[in-house]
Parts: C-alpha cells; sequence; structure tokens
C-alpha cells in the first residue's frame, strides 16, 4: 500500500506537472498570436422569425501555427488568470469596430454586433473610459455595437455595474444578459440593471422537445416581455426548436440551423446568396 501511495503521488505530480505545462503553452501561445496574426474573429447571424438579419455575435479564434482554430472556450479562463485577457478584450473591441468600418465601406453591413465581454475586463475601473477611447479612435457609431456580459460580470458589484451600464447605454452602445439563466444568483437584481436584451443560453434550447412543457425557458421569455427587453436563443439547430421558441414569444434565434460563426468573407458571401 506504501509504494502504491508513492505510485499515486508520482502520478499526481506528473499530472499537475503536464497541466502547467500546458498552461504556459496556451498562455505563450496567446501572447505570440497577439503580437503577431494569430488571433480572428467569426462572426454568426442572428435572425428574427421571418429570416431578416438584425445582426451577427463576434466570436475570437485563436489561429495556432500549425493552422488550427481554437475557440475561447479553451483559452479564455487562462487569459484571465493570466491578464492577458484586458489585452485580447482590447484587441476584440479593436478588431469588430475596424470590420465594422471595412463593411460600411463595401456597403455590406451587419446593422448590428454583438461582442463578448469577460468579467474581468468589465471589473477594470477604466473599462468604459477604455471602450470610448477605442470607439472614437475607430470612428464608429456606438448604436450598431451591443456588449454581452455575463451575470458574473455584472453581479460582481451592483451599484458599480449599474453606473458603468449607464454610462455605456449613455453613449449608445446596447447591453445584452449573456447566458441567461446558467447563473444561480436570484432574479431579483434584474429590476436594478439598465439592459437592452436578455440572450437565453442554449443549454435551455437542447432540451426543448416538442409535446413537453418547459416552463423554465417559457418564463424566462416572459420575464423579458413584462421588462420590454429584447430576447434572443442561441443554439438553434432545428425547424422545432424555433417554432417552439417563437411560440413562447421569442424573436430572435442564433445557431447552426442558421449560419456558423464565419470569417468576414464568408459572411458577405452568406449575405449575397440571401441565406439571411
Ligand atoms: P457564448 O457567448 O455563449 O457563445 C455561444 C457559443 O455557442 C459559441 O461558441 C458558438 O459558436 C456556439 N454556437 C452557436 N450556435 C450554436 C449551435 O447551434 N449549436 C451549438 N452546439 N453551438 C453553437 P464559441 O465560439 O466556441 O465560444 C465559446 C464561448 O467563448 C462564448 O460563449 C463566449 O463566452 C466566449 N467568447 C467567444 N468570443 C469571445 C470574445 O471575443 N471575448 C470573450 N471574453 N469571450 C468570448
Ligand atoms: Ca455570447
Ligand atoms: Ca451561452
Ligand atoms: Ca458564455
Amino acid at each position: 500500500a506504501k509504494s502504491n501511495g508513492r505510485h499515486q503521488y508520482v502520478m499526481f505530480r506528473a499530472e499537475l506537472q503536464e497541466k502547467v505545462n500546458a498552461r504556459i503553452q496556451i498562455e505563450r501561445g496567446l501572447r505570440d498570436a497577439l503580437e503577431g496574426n494569430g488571433l480572428e474573429l467569426h462572426f454568426q447571424p442572428q435572425v428574427r422569425s421571418n429570416g431578416e438579419l438584425v445582426g451577427v455575435e463576434a466570436l475570437l479564434r485563436w489561429k495556432r501555427k500549425d493552422g488550427r482554430l481554437i475557440s475561447p472556450d479553451s483559452f479564455i479562463s487562462v487569459a484571465e488568470e493570466t491578464g492577458l485577457i484586458l489585452r485580447l478584450g482590447n484587441w476584440v473591441f479593436s478588431a469588430v469596430f475596424a470590420q465594422a468600418v471595412l463593411w460600411q465601406r463595401q456597403g455590406c453591413c451587419p446593422n448590428r454586433i454583438s461582442i463578448n465581454v469577460s468579467a474581468w475586463q468589465f471589473a477594470q475601473r477604466d473599462f468604459v473610459e477604455q471602450l470610448l477611447t477605442l470607439q472614437a479612435n475607430a470612428g464608429v457609431d456606438s448604436h450598431r455595437f451591443v456588449l454581452e456580459l455575463t451575470e458574473t460580470a455584472l453581479l460582481q458589484d451592483l451599484p458599480e455595474t449599474i453606473s458603468k451600464l449607464q454610462q455605456i447605454r449613455g453613449a449608445g452602445f446596447q447591453v445584452s444578459l449573456d447566458d441567461f439563466g446558467t447563473g444561480y444568483s436570484s432574479l431579483a437584481y434584474l429590476k436594478d440593471l439598465p439592459l437592452d436584451e436578455l440572450k437565453i443560453d442554449k443549454s435551455f434550447i437542447n432540451e426543448l422537445a416538442q409535446g413537453h412543457s418547459h416552463p423554465l425557458l417559457e418564463s424566462m421569455i416572459a420575464i423579458g416581455q413584462h421588462m420590454h427587453l429584447g430576447v434572443i436563443a442561441e443554439g438553434i439547430e432545428t425547424e422545432q426548436q424555433r417554432t417552439l421558441l417563437e411560440q413562447m414569444g421569442c424573436q430572435i434565434f442564433q445557431g447552426f440551423l442558421y449560419g456558423r460563426p464565419m470569417p468576414a468573407d464568408q459572411l458577405r458571401q452568406w449575405l449575397a446568396d440571401g441565406s439571411g
């Protein structure tokens, strides 16, 4: 038993070392990506039930040296722990604004672009100032952008959050509550937050089935309607999901059923083909 214990200890150390190495590699890779051209944005359509394009969500991709595209799910936490998230976040703002300028020049403009903001980024004292500086530098109209923030980001310091949201919205940006329904907090905070939209997380959409009741989903959509907020659902993969959501009063849809996240050029093609 003694030698077994020692064996496990060695295994544990090896595993830990592997994890540390993997994180160091991610950190190094992200730094390189930030300095080189290793980051890109993909865009996923958001549409109304009549098929009209409402906007797109910008989704970050890390293009590794071997050409593989990595989803933020596998690097955002490392970026947050290392503080790199602040540079990443600002890169995303600049890249989205630059893309908006380019689309405008090309006469191919999604009317609005949603941008994911990490809790860490939002928590910075000078978050609003940085956002407004980047926007001014790019010369873009704030009304075309939606900031997607999670409950985690918004509920860390409620008075501070409310003040920041007021500034952000006062400057013309819209605010969407991302991953709505996945947090553990009570809904009491909702009435205090100046928001424009609720974004229902795809985990609720996965469970949608014909002939079943969906009290949570129905309540979430009803809350949005009562509060005069836009309601958007993500992760729509089937016609059936869309129909059920529409019956519940959901107005905007995003998911593989309409289009996957795609590079800007491909989105132009998608728009030109009338896929929207
Ligand atoms: P999210 O904001 O909840 O984004 C939705 C995720 O669902 C995206 O994954 C999207 O590609 C995926 N998705 C969209 N439609 C469907 C569908 O029909 N079926 C399925 N199975 N999945 C669908 P992605 O692009 O890998 O992003 C993962 C998460 O990374 C995002 O979750 C968001 O929290 C974060 N993220 C993405 N871009 C950024 C960014 O620029 N900044 C920050 N801070 N976070 C980002
Ligand atoms: Ca999002
Ligand atoms: Ca989500
Ligand atoms: Ca998320």
